[in-house]
Protein backbone atom coordinates (compact mmCIF):
# COMPACT_ATOMS: atom_id res chain seq x y z
CA UNK A 1 0.00 0.00 0.00
CA UNK A 2 1.36 3.47 -0.84
CA UNK A 3 0.32 5.82 1.56
CA UNK A 4 1.44 9.42 1.60
CA UNK A 5 2.28 11.02 4.59
CA UNK A 6 1.41 14.87 5.05
CA UNK A 7 2.49 17.24 7.98
CA UNK A 8 0.95 20.30 7.29
CA UNK A 9 1.72 23.39 9.40
CA UNK A 10 0.86 26.87 8.83
CA UNK A 11 2.82 27.92 5.70
CA UNK A 12 4.83 24.64 5.00
CA UNK A 13 4.04 20.76 4.12
CA UNK A 14 6.57 18.66 4.92
CA UNK A 15 5.24 14.94 2.72
CA UNK A 16 6.56 11.85 2.30
CA UNK A 17 5.15 8.84 0.17
CA UNK A 18 5.94 5.19 1.12
CA UNK A 19 5.58 1.90 0.41
CA UNK A 20 3.96 0.87 3.54
CA UNK A 21 4.02 -3.51 2.85
CA UNK A 22 8.22 -2.97 1.64
CA UNK A 23 8.76 -0.31 4.63
CA UNK A 24 10.49 1.68 2.10
CA UNK A 25 10.26 5.66 1.23
CA UNK A 26 9.79 6.20 -2.30
CA UNK A 27 9.92 10.38 -1.97
CA UNK A 28 9.65 13.10 0.10
CA UNK A 29 9.59 16.75 0.11
CA UNK A 30 8.99 19.84 1.58
CA UNK A 31 7.04 23.07 0.27
CA UNK A 32 7.53 26.20 1.96
CA UNK A 33 6.33 29.46 1.86
CA UNK A 34 2.67 28.81 1.65
CA UNK A 35 0.62 32.16 1.67
CA UNK A 36 3.80 34.40 1.94
CA UNK A 37 4.09 35.06 -1.56
CA UNK A 38 7.94 36.17 -2.30
CA UNK A 39 7.83 38.84 0.69
CA UNK A 40 8.98 41.36 -2.06
CA UNK A 41 12.39 41.30 -1.51
CA UNK A 42 13.03 40.90 -5.50
CA UNK A 43 15.52 38.06 -4.27
CA UNK A 44 14.72 35.91 -7.31
CA UNK A 45 12.97 33.25 -4.57
CA UNK A 46 10.71 31.42 -6.27
CA UNK A 47 7.17 32.31 -5.15
CA UNK A 48 5.53 30.51 -2.74
CA UNK A 49 2.04 29.06 -3.33
CA UNK A 50 -0.97 30.79 -2.42
CA UNK A 51 -2.43 28.20 -0.12
CA UNK A 52 -2.89 24.80 0.97
CA UNK A 53 -4.59 23.90 -2.04
CA UNK A 54 -2.11 25.07 -4.55
CA UNK A 55 1.05 23.60 -2.61
CA UNK A 56 -0.92 20.02 -3.12
CA UNK A 57 -0.74 20.80 -6.72
CA UNK A 58 3.04 20.75 -6.72
CA UNK A 59 3.20 18.01 -4.50
CA UNK A 60 1.05 16.29 -6.88
CA UNK A 61 3.19 17.05 -10.08
CA UNK A 62 6.01 16.04 -7.99
CA UNK A 63 5.09 12.56 -7.51
CA UNK A 64 3.65 12.18 -11.03
CA UNK A 65 7.23 12.27 -11.94
CA UNK A 66 8.70 9.86 -9.71
CA UNK A 67 5.39 7.61 -9.33
CA UNK A 68 4.26 7.63 -13.34
CA UNK A 69 0.96 5.89 -13.19
CA UNK A 70 0.90 4.53 -9.47
CA UNK A 71 -1.50 5.60 -7.45
CA UNK A 72 -1.33 6.57 -3.74
CA UNK A 73 -4.05 4.64 -2.10
CA UNK A 74 -4.18 6.49 0.93
CA UNK A 75 -2.98 9.74 3.09
CA UNK A 76 -1.98 10.00 6.73
CA UNK A 77 -1.71 13.39 8.32
CA UNK A 78 0.30 14.46 11.47
CA UNK A 79 -2.60 15.67 13.43
CA UNK A 80 -0.99 17.57 16.64
CA UNK A 81 -4.18 17.92 18.86
CA UNK A 82 -7.13 15.10 19.49
CA UNK A 83 -8.35 16.70 22.79
CA UNK A 84 -10.32 14.04 25.17
CA UNK A 85 -11.91 12.60 22.15
CA UNK A 86 -9.18 10.83 19.71
CA UNK A 87 -7.74 7.83 21.55
CA UNK A 88 -6.24 6.40 18.18
CA UNK A 89 -6.18 7.01 14.48
CA UNK A 90 -9.28 7.60 12.82
CA UNK A 91 -10.53 7.54 9.03
CA UNK A 92 -11.10 11.07 8.54
CA UNK A 93 -14.65 12.13 6.71
CA UNK A 94 -16.35 15.48 7.41
CA UNK A 95 -17.33 15.31 10.79
CA UNK A 96 -14.19 14.32 12.10
CA UNK A 97 -12.68 17.26 10.70
CA UNK A 98 -14.77 19.79 11.81
CA UNK A 99 -14.05 17.60 15.10
CA UNK A 100 -10.43 18.43 14.51
CA UNK A 101 -11.45 22.14 13.96
CA UNK A 102 -13.22 22.59 17.01
CA UNK A 103 -9.60 21.67 18.88
CA UNK A 104 -8.58 24.92 17.23
CA UNK A 105 -8.60 26.55 20.27
CA UNK A 106 -6.27 23.88 22.15
CA UNK A 107 -3.79 24.43 19.32
CA UNK A 108 -4.09 27.67 17.41
CA UNK A 109 -0.79 27.05 15.70
CA UNK A 110 -0.99 23.72 14.37
CA UNK A 111 -4.90 22.16 14.12
CA UNK A 112 -5.76 24.88 11.82
CA UNK A 113 -3.00 23.82 9.03
CA UNK A 114 -3.62 20.04 9.90
CA UNK A 115 -7.25 20.82 9.36
CA UNK A 116 -6.61 22.75 5.66
CA UNK A 117 -4.43 19.80 4.51
CA UNK A 118 -7.43 17.36 5.19
CA UNK A 119 -9.86 19.82 3.36
CA UNK A 120 -7.03 20.63 0.51
CA UNK A 121 -6.83 16.75 -0.03
CA UNK A 122 -10.63 16.00 0.06
CA UNK A 123 -11.26 18.54 -2.36
CA UNK A 124 -8.49 17.63 -4.59
CA UNK A 125 -9.31 13.79 -3.83
CA UNK A 126 -12.73 12.88 -3.10
CA UNK A 127 -12.21 9.55 -2.96
CA UNK A 128 -8.82 9.28 -1.33
CA UNK A 129 -9.12 7.72 2.31
CA UNK A 130 -7.55 9.71 4.70
CA UNK A 131 -6.47 9.43 7.93
CA UNK A 132 -6.17 11.69 11.24
CA UNK A 133 -3.14 10.35 13.43
CA UNK A 134 -3.24 12.59 16.62
CA UNK A 135 0.10 13.77 18.77
CA UNK A 136 -1.92 13.59 21.66
CA UNK A 137 -3.72 10.00 21.28
CA UNK A 138 -1.38 7.66 22.63
CA UNK A 139 -1.50 10.11 26.12
CA UNK A 140 -4.67 9.70 26.65
CA UNK A 141 -4.07 6.64 28.69
CA UNK A 142 -3.09 9.10 31.22
CA UNK A 143 -4.55 8.89 34.60
CA UNK A 144 -6.87 11.81 36.40
CA UNK A 145 -3.96 11.84 38.79
CA UNK A 146 -1.67 12.62 36.62
CA UNK A 147 -3.46 14.56 33.93
CA UNK A 148 -5.40 16.72 36.45
CA UNK A 149 -3.98 20.11 37.45
CA UNK A 150 -4.67 21.44 40.96
CA UNK A 151 -6.94 24.11 40.00
CA UNK A 152 -10.32 25.26 39.91
CA UNK A 153 -12.85 23.10 38.51
CA UNK A 154 -13.91 25.66 35.55
CA UNK A 155 -10.45 25.89 34.43
CA UNK A 156 -11.15 22.11 33.11
CA UNK A 157 -14.80 22.08 32.47
CA UNK A 158 -14.84 25.47 30.37
CA UNK A 159 -11.75 25.83 28.99
CA UNK A 160 -10.61 21.61 28.71
CA UNK A 161 -7.46 22.95 30.69
CA UNK A 162 -5.86 19.52 31.86
CA UNK A 163 -2.76 17.94 30.68
CA UNK A 164 -2.68 16.22 26.94
CA UNK A 165 0.66 15.56 26.60
CA UNK A 166 2.38 15.46 23.02
CA UNK A 167 5.34 13.36 20.76
CA UNK A 168 2.52 10.50 21.17
CA UNK A 169 3.33 8.93 17.81
CA UNK A 170 6.65 8.82 18.60
CA UNK A 171 6.31 7.75 22.21
CA UNK A 172 4.72 4.82 21.07
CA UNK A 173 6.55 3.54 18.30
CA UNK A 174 9.42 4.11 20.61
CA UNK A 175 8.46 2.34 23.03
CA UNK A 176 7.56 -0.87 20.92
CA UNK A 177 10.85 -0.87 19.72
CA UNK A 178 12.41 -0.89 22.82
CA UNK A 179 10.47 -3.65 23.55
CA UNK A 180 11.00 -5.68 20.91
CA UNK A 181 15.10 -4.56 21.51
CA UNK A 182 14.70 -6.40 24.83
CA UNK A 183 12.40 -9.27 23.76
CA UNK A 184 9.02 -8.12 25.56
CA UNK A 185 6.13 -8.16 24.42
CA UNK A 186 4.43 -4.27 23.82
CA UNK A 187 1.82 -4.92 26.84
CA UNK A 188 5.03 -6.27 28.75
CA UNK A 189 7.11 -2.86 28.73
CA UNK A 190 7.90 -0.48 31.45
CA UNK A 191 10.11 2.14 31.12
CA UNK A 192 10.99 5.51 30.67
CA UNK A 193 10.48 7.73 26.74
CA UNK A 194 12.95 10.19 26.34
CA UNK A 195 11.87 12.62 22.79
CA UNK A 196 14.32 14.81 22.69
CA UNK A 197 14.65 17.13 19.58
CA UNK A 198 13.99 20.87 19.32
CA UNK A 199 10.94 20.09 21.22
CA UNK A 200 11.43 17.28 24.02
CA UNK A 201 9.12 15.42 26.26
CA UNK A 202 9.58 12.35 28.51
CA UNK A 203 6.90 9.83 29.32
CA UNK A 204 6.18 7.39 31.81
CA UNK A 205 5.55 3.93 30.40
CA UNK A 206 3.57 1.09 32.03
CA UNK A 207 2.55 -2.03 30.21
CA UNK A 208 3.29 -0.55 27.00
CA UNK A 209 0.75 2.85 27.93
CA UNK A 210 1.51 5.92 28.56
CA UNK A 211 0.70 7.05 32.01
CA UNK A 212 2.55 10.12 32.46
CA UNK A 213 4.32 12.65 30.33
CA UNK A 214 6.29 16.09 30.83
CA UNK A 215 4.37 18.16 28.34
CA UNK A 216 0.89 19.04 29.45
CA UNK A 217 -2.02 21.45 28.10
CA UNK A 218 0.74 22.97 25.84
CA UNK A 219 4.07 21.70 24.73
CA UNK A 220 5.59 24.47 26.76
CA UNK A 221 5.38 22.65 30.36
CA UNK A 222 8.33 19.93 31.00
CA UNK A 223 11.80 19.69 29.91
CA UNK A 224 14.34 22.34 28.68
CA UNK A 225 13.98 22.52 25.24
CA UNK A 226 15.95 24.33 22.02
CA UNK A 227 13.65 27.24 22.45
CA UNK A 228 11.48 26.65 25.44
CA UNK A 229 11.66 27.13 28.58
CA UNK A 230 9.82 23.87 30.26
CA UNK A 231 8.85 23.77 33.48
CA UNK A 232 8.81 27.63 35.45
CA UNK A 233 7.02 28.55 38.47
CA UNK A 234 3.76 29.81 37.29
CA UNK A 235 3.80 33.48 39.19
CA UNK A 236 6.65 34.35 36.68
CA UNK A 237 4.35 34.98 34.01
CA UNK A 238 1.91 36.99 36.49
CA UNK A 239 4.86 39.09 37.33
CA UNK A 240 6.10 39.34 33.98
CA UNK A 241 2.64 40.71 32.79
CA UNK A 242 2.24 43.40 35.90
CA UNK A 243 5.94 44.82 34.72
CA UNK A 244 3.29 45.10 31.20
CA UNK A 245 4.73 42.42 29.10
CA UNK A 246 1.27 41.52 27.07
CA UNK A 247 0.59 38.36 26.88
CA UNK A 248 1.90 37.44 23.41
CA UNK A 249 5.42 38.74 24.38
CA UNK A 250 5.08 36.58 27.53
CA UNK A 251 4.08 33.54 25.16
CA UNK A 252 6.82 34.56 22.77
CA UNK A 253 9.73 34.95 25.57
CA UNK A 254 9.06 31.67 26.85
CA UNK A 255 8.51 29.47 23.65
CA UNK A 256 10.98 30.91 21.71
CA UNK A 257 13.51 32.83 23.40
CA UNK A 258 13.94 30.84 26.50
CA UNK A 259 15.67 26.95 26.63
CA UNK A 260 19.67 26.35 25.42
CA UNK A 261 18.68 29.60 23.19
CA UNK A 262 18.31 31.83 26.30
CA UNK A 263 20.48 30.17 28.33
CA UNK A 264 23.03 29.66 26.07
CA UNK A 265 22.15 31.99 22.56
CA UNK A 266 21.90 28.80 20.28
CA UNK A 267 19.05 26.55 20.09
CA UNK A 268 21.03 23.62 18.40
CA UNK A 269 22.40 21.31 21.07
CA UNK A 270 25.76 20.43 18.66
CA UNK A 271 26.74 24.32 19.13
CA UNK A 272 25.84 24.19 22.77
CA UNK A 273 27.94 20.85 23.50
CA UNK A 274 30.78 22.37 20.92
CA UNK A 275 31.07 25.67 23.01
CA UNK A 276 30.62 23.74 26.41
CA UNK A 277 33.96 21.66 25.13
CA UNK A 278 35.67 24.80 24.41
CA UNK A 279 35.57 26.18 27.85
CA UNK A 280 32.13 28.48 27.39
CA UNK A 281 30.88 29.15 30.78
CA UNK A 282 26.84 29.69 29.89
CA UNK A 283 27.35 26.39 27.39
CA UNK A 284 27.90 24.69 29.91
CA UNK A 285 25.95 25.59 32.71
CA UNK A 286 22.88 25.24 29.88
CA UNK A 287 24.07 21.59 29.59
CA UNK A 288 24.01 21.31 33.30
CA UNK A 289 20.31 22.92 33.81
CA UNK A 290 18.48 20.74 30.99
CA UNK A 291 20.55 17.32 31.77
CA UNK A 292 19.46 17.67 35.58
CA UNK A 293 16.04 18.51 34.66
CA UNK A 294 15.94 15.36 32.52
CA UNK A 295 17.55 13.66 34.85
CA UNK A 296 14.91 14.39 37.35
CA UNK A 297 12.08 13.28 35.39
CA UNK A 298 13.21 10.18 35.15
CA UNK A 299 13.89 9.54 38.75
CA UNK A 300 9.99 10.86 39.17
CA UNK A 301 9.03 8.16 35.87
CA UNK A 302 10.67 5.51 37.36
CA UNK A 303 8.44 5.98 39.86
CA UNK A 304 5.48 6.39 38.25
CA UNK A 305 5.75 3.15 36.29
CA UNK A 306 6.79 0.87 39.32
CA UNK A 307 10.10 0.70 38.49
CA UNK A 308 11.46 1.20 34.92
CA UNK A 309 12.60 -1.82 32.78
CA UNK A 310 14.31 0.53 30.15
CA UNK A 311 15.79 4.46 29.72
CA UNK A 312 15.02 4.87 26.25
CA UNK A 313 16.98 8.10 24.32
CA UNK A 314 14.92 9.02 20.83
CA UNK A 315 14.93 11.70 17.98
CA UNK A 316 17.69 14.24 17.07
CA UNK A 317 19.53 15.12 20.40
CA UNK A 318 18.50 11.69 21.55
CA UNK A 319 19.63 9.56 19.05
CA UNK A 320 22.55 11.50 18.13
CA UNK A 321 24.34 13.42 21.33
CA UNK A 322 26.92 11.77 22.42
CA UNK A 323 27.56 14.51 25.23
CA UNK A 324 24.20 15.02 26.54
CA UNK A 325 23.27 11.20 26.73
CA UNK A 326 26.45 10.65 28.98
CA UNK A 327 25.96 13.87 31.09
CA UNK A 328 22.28 12.92 31.52
CA UNK A 329 23.03 9.34 32.59
CA UNK A 330 25.93 10.51 34.96
CA UNK A 331 23.09 11.87 37.12
CA UNK A 332 21.63 8.71 37.28
CA UNK A 333 24.01 7.07 39.46
CA UNK A 334 21.15 6.47 42.32
CA UNK A 335 19.24 4.42 40.14
CA UNK A 336 21.68 2.16 39.61
CA UNK A 337 22.56 3.12 35.88
CA UNK A 338 25.68 2.90 34.55
CA UNK A 339 26.56 3.90 30.90
CA UNK A 340 29.31 1.57 28.97
CA UNK A 341 31.05 4.74 27.24
CA UNK A 342 32.18 2.82 23.80
CA UNK A 343 28.61 1.61 23.64
CA UNK A 344 27.66 5.20 24.06
CA UNK A 345 29.91 6.49 21.67
CA UNK A 346 29.38 4.39 18.63
CA UNK A 347 27.53 5.83 15.80
CA UNK A 348 24.85 3.87 14.12
CA UNK A 349 20.52 4.61 12.77
CA UNK A 350 19.72 0.89 14.95
CA UNK A 351 18.05 0.37 18.51
CA UNK A 352 20.66 -0.29 20.40
CA UNK A 353 21.69 -0.61 24.17
CA UNK A 354 24.23 1.85 25.27
CA UNK A 355 24.38 0.89 29.56
CA UNK A 356 27.43 -1.34 30.91
CA UNK A 357 26.02 -5.26 31.51
CA UNK A 358 26.39 -4.50 35.30
CA UNK A 359 23.65 -1.13 34.72
CA UNK A 360 20.61 -1.67 37.32
CA UNK A 361 18.16 -0.40 34.18
CA UNK A 362 19.61 -0.76 30.43
CA UNK A 363 19.92 2.47 28.82
CA UNK A 364 18.90 2.30 25.09
CA UNK A 365 18.90 4.61 21.52
CA UNK A 366 15.82 4.01 19.46
CA UNK A 367 15.45 5.92 16.12
CA UNK A 368 12.33 7.42 16.10
CA UNK A 369 10.00 7.31 12.68
CA UNK A 370 7.03 9.60 13.01
CA UNK A 371 6.31 9.15 9.04
CA UNK A 372 6.81 5.52 9.21
CA UNK A 373 4.41 4.97 12.22
CA UNK A 374 1.71 7.23 10.95
CA UNK A 375 2.08 5.31 7.62
CA UNK A 376 1.91 2.16 9.36
CA UNK A 377 -1.39 3.73 11.85
CA UNK A 378 -3.13 4.99 8.13
CA UNK A 379 -2.62 1.71 6.53
CA UNK A 380 -4.20 -0.39 9.11
CA UNK A 381 -6.91 1.66 9.93
CA UNK A 382 -7.83 2.05 5.68
CA UNK A 383 -7.42 -1.99 5.70
CA UNK A 384 -9.87 -2.19 8.56
CA UNK A 385 -12.33 0.18 7.16
CA UNK A 386 -12.36 -0.66 3.23
CA UNK A 387 -11.98 -4.69 3.70
CA UNK A 388 -10.16 -5.47 0.31
P1 LIG B 1 12.58 18.37 15.60
O1 LIG B 1 11.93 18.45 16.93
O2 LIG B 1 12.61 19.68 14.88
O3 LIG B 1 12.14 17.18 14.76
P2 LIG B 1 15.09 16.93 15.77
O4 LIG B 1 14.54 15.66 16.31
O5 LIG B 1 15.61 16.95 14.39
O6 LIG B 1 14.09 18.14 15.97
O7 LIG B 1 16.26 17.40 16.77
C1 LIG B 1 16.94 18.60 16.64
C2 LIG B 1 18.05 18.66 17.68
O8 LIG B 1 18.92 17.53 17.49
C3 LIG B 1 18.93 19.90 17.61
O9 LIG B 1 19.16 20.40 18.93
C4 LIG B 1 20.24 19.36 17.04
O10 LIG B 1 21.34 20.08 17.52
C5 LIG B 1 20.26 17.96 17.59
N1 LIG B 1 21.14 17.12 16.78
C6 LIG B 1 20.96 16.70 15.52
N2 LIG B 1 22.05 16.00 15.09
C7 LIG B 1 22.93 15.99 16.11
C8 LIG B 1 24.23 15.44 16.31
N3 LIG B 1 24.85 14.75 15.35
N4 LIG B 1 24.82 15.64 17.51
C9 LIG B 1 24.20 16.31 18.47
N5 LIG B 1 22.99 16.86 18.37
C10 LIG B 1 22.36 16.70 17.20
Amino acid sequence: MLVLVINSGSSSLKYQVRDVDAGTVITEGLIERIGLGNGGGGDGEAIGPRDHAEALDHVDRALHEVLGDRAIDAVGHRVVHGGERFSEPVLANNEIIRAIERLNPLAPLHNPANVLGLRAIASKWPDMPQVAVFDTAFHRTIPEHAWRYAVPEWFYTHHGIRRYGFHGTSHEYVSRRAAALLGLAPEAFDGVVLHLGNGASATAVAGGKSVDTSMGFTPLEGLVMGTRSGDVDPSILVFLARQGHSADEIDSLLNRESGLRALAGSNDMRTVVEAAEAGDRKAEVALDVASYRLAKYVGAYHVSVGGAKAIVFTAGIGENSVAFRARVVARLGALGVVLDGDRNAERSKEPRVISAPGSAIPVLVVPTDEERAIAEATAAVVRAAVPS
